[in-house]
């Protein structure tokens, strides 16, 4: 077993592999898949967990000395961009080009291949997951040779949120739209107590972009964050009252890593992820879970987290509520329903934190919890398997594209267990 001493962003995962090889062409790139035995390539390593990990045989590809295309359609308001692009390299040229994308996430420094793979999201009643903007995937599989697959192909429902299953992905088109303007406005002090099923939707619903911040040690949220699209109604908001200062999701954490608030209008891109392009936090004194759910059970779900917030407070940074519009991937935590998304962002105790999650977990049971892909967890392969309908057809893709199973890992492999 070799340990190539490559971790995640995070530092809670190091990665074992024999090598970790960087190509610079995609020729020398396809010339290694075909050569190498067991494949898993790195993005930007923003997920908590061995996703990404190919195990002591396998190689560890990054794609970040390939060429970083990013090549925009304005004709076509399409962008084509390479496997090892970020969202915040991607977001600077589209926006320069007049274009938009419909959604971000909080942070833009990961990469557009392993966000999509992971089922990545931002929130808003209306917006799917990031891999919603993807309608074509190019792939180097197993062989060597490429192969594209374009939204209107059956088996596109596994191609795009794969955990990295069925090849490394070298580009993806993605839809644009023209650029738009979105405003931040932060408010204070949501209390749970007396919020109706109503209401949380008419919150949720206020703003292109809402999402709910709490650290669990009273009932109800710290923070309201309406992301407003300008060219939408502003809407009135009496649930709770405006910030007085700048805010950081994270209490105590300095506001200034933040994007803009109390509603300065400016670009798409500086306003829909929560931290600044500009400020890179090169690792995280941190870990994450996330669990997604029908929205229709949004107010129950908050009130069993609200019932043990005694267990979940003492290891908790912040937690934070989206939604997600429901989506078309298979393996998408919000394949088929309308979302609620509930986030956590932990303190840096692997041993702490996992028996606070295995208590989530079981809080949250009654409400069919599909995890973030990319985060910790510890939901069974049984279980997964009873959470994604969808499966058995991602499993007979893998099997299609990757027969010799090339690119599957431990990870992949007890997902598909189930
Ligand atoms: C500070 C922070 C904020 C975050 N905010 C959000 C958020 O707002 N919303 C949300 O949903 N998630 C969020 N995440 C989670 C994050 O988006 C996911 O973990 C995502 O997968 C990160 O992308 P990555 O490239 O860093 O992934 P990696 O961990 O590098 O890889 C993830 C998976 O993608 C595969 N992969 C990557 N590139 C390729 C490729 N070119 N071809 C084939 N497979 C590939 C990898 O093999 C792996 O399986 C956040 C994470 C952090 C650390």
């Amino acid at each position: 077993m070799t340990d190539i001493t490559v971790t995640n962003w995070a530092g809670n995962i190091t990665y074992t592999a024999k090598e970790l090889l960087r190509p610079h062409t995609t020729a020398a790139l396809r010339t290694l898949v075909a050569d190498s035995a067991r494949v898993r390539v790195l993005g930007s390593g923003h997920s908590f967990n061995e996703i990404a990990e190919p195990g002591p045989e396998g190689v560890l590809l990054s794609l970040a000395d390939l060429p970083a295309e990013v090549d925009v359609d304005s004709a076509a308001r399409t962008v084509r961009v390479g496997g090892g692009v970020r969202y915040a390299e991607l977001a600077r040229v589209v926006h320069g080009r007049g274009l938009a994308l419909a959604n971000m996430a909080s942070l833009p420094h990961i990469s557009v291949a392993g966000s999509v793979a992971t089922g990545t999201h931002g929130s808003g009643v209306g917006n799917g997951p990031l891999s919603s903007s993807v309608r074509e995937v190019e792939l180097v599989t197993a062989d060597g040779s490429t192969v594209t697959i374009a939204r209107d192909e059956e088996r596109f429902g596994g191609a795009v949120t794969s955990l990295g299953a069925l090849g490394v992905v070298t580009a993806l088109t993605l839809d644009l739209e023209p650029a738009y303007e979105v405003e931040q406005h932060v408010f204070t002090e949501l209390p749970l107590e007396g919020l109706d099923a109503a209401t949380f939707e008419a919150v949720m619903s206020a703003a292109y972009s809402v999402s709910l911040f709490t650290d669990w040690r009273a009932p109800g949220f710290r923070q309201v964050w309406l992301k407003r699209r300008t060219d939408r109604p502003l809407p009135d908001f009496p649930y709770a009252a405006p910030a007085a200062e700048k805010t950081h999701p994270v209490p105590g954490m300095p506001a200034v890593n933040c994007t803009e608030q109390f509603g300065v209008a400016g670009p798409w891109h500086e306003r829909l992820p929560h931290f600044r392009a500009e400020f890179t936090p090169s690792s995280g004194a941190e870990l994450q879970s996330e669990y997604l759910m029908p929205r229709e059970h949004a107010l129950d779900a908050l009130r069993a987290m609200d019932a043990i917030r005694e267990v979940v407070a003492p290891v908790l940074q912040t937690c934070e509520i989206r939604t997600v519009a429901a989506d078309g991937q298979w393996l998408s935590p919000s394949y088929g329903r309308d979302t609620v998304a509930a986030h956590f962002t932990w303190v840096e105790d692997t041993a702490a934190v996992l028996p606070v999650v295995r208590r989530l977990e079981e809080a949250l049971a009654p409400f069919a919890p599909r995890p973030h892909w990319g985060k910790v967890f510890t939901t069974p392969a049984d279980r997964l398997s009873a959470l994604y309908p969808r499966l058995a057809d991602f499993r007979t893709l893998t099997r299609d594209l990757d027969p010799s199973g090339k690119f599957t890992n431990a990870f992949v492999r007890e997902v598909l267990a189930g």
